[in-house]
């Protein structure tokens, strides 16, 4: 049984960790499939407040671990396949039948990357279909890379990618990029990247050895080409991680938790939610920080018996 369970270890979980852990809520830590969430599958930060000079991804994660043990957050490895928030202790349900049982929850579970669904993606993960530059570009030293998708994800992933790749095309289905301006700018000034714009993918092509080129049709002529490619890195976003809640904590249509604005209380009391499982909107390490500290001390508040509003009323 504990005072605190935090669900999640990114920047939003790790927060919440040291601030509860510094106020003596003992915290207990979750650690999924991906210790360190997103941030460590990235390469530099450069716009986290306090490194003048970047830090890189995994640095910055292993740090606020540091941190949060430091004042005796308490970690475990663990997947939950479901959860019983209907009484409290609310109770987790882990892979391999074994329950943990807390007085309050915070579930800062983030997004996983999405993929596009078409035919021999799947097949080829780990023969030259990746969704993480930082963890797979090195296996691409010298060769053909295409990156697709048009966001702020996909440029980032192909400016870095570009350091390995002998020629890189950027895959996009339409011919204006989503991506932020300043992201834009430095892909374009990249004159190792190539365009494939107005092109949706269609198939990933592969021989016994892995992947061999990228099927697309041109959205303009209609014309089906295969792009010989030997790794597709996929970066068009991601998907809440939410399953496990079984529909018990109120979402959006898209499987993002809902919390009441300005706080991140769910329509549960006692539970709460930070960071990219919750925010469709900022999605950067420092608000999921900032909503992971915002967890931890409304947790605190409730912990102390003061929450005397049941938001559920509220909500909508
Ligand atoms: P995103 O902004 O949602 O962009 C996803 C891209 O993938 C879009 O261009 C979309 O195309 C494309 N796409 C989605 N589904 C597709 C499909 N089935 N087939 C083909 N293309 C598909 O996701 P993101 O780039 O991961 O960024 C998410 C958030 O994180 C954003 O707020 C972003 O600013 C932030 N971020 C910031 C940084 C940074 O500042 N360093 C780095 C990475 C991410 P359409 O445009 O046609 O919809």
């Amino acid at each position: 049984m504990y005072k605190s369970i935090v669900i999640g270890t990114g920047p939003a979980g790790l927060t919440a960790a040291i601030y509860l852990a510094r106020a003596n809520m003992n915290p207990l830590v979750i650690e999924g499939p991906e210790p360190g969430g997103q941030l460590t599958t990235t390469t530099e930060v450069e716009n986290f407040p306090g490194f003048p000079e970047g830090i890189m991804g995994p640095d910055l994660m292993a740090n606020m671990r540091k941190q949060a043990e430091r004042f005796g957050a308490q970690f475990r490895t663990g997947w939950i396949n479901s959860v019983e928030l209907g009484e409290r202790p609310f109770t987790l349900n882990l892979e391999g039948g074994e329950t943990l049982k807390g007085e309050s929850l915070i579930i800062s579970t983030g997004a996983s990357a999405k993929y596009l669904g078409i035919a021999g993606e799947k097949d080829n993960v780990g023969r030259g279909v990746s969704t993480c530059a930082t963890c797979d570009g090195f296996f691409f030293r010298n060769k053909k890379i295409i990156v697709v998708g048009g966001g702020d994800s996909a440029m980032e992933e192909a400016n870095f990618l570009t350091r390995f790749a002998s020629e890189l095309t950027l895959v996009h289905r339409r011919e204006e990029l989503r991506a932020s301006k300043i992201m834009q700018d430095r892909a374009r000034e990249n004159p190792k990247i190539d365009w494939g714009l107005d092109k949706t993918p269609l198939e990933v092509v592969a021989g016994p050895l892995g992947v061999t080129g990228l099927k697309v049709r041109d959205n303009k002529t209609g014309e089906e080409e295969v792009l010989a490619t030997d790794g597709v890195f996929i970066a068009i976003g991601h998907t809440p991680n939410t399953k496990f809640l079984g529909g018990q904590v109120e979402t959006d249509e898209n499987g993002y938790i809902v919390t009441k604005p300005g706080s991140s209380e769910t329509n549960i009391q006692g539970v709460f939610a930070c960071g990219d499982v919750q925010d469709t909107k900022y999605r950067q390490a420092i608000t999921a920080a900032g909503s992971g500290c915002m967890a931890a001390l409304d947790c605190e508040k409730y912990l102390e018996g003061s929450m005397i509003h049941d938001w559920s009323q509220t909500l909508g």
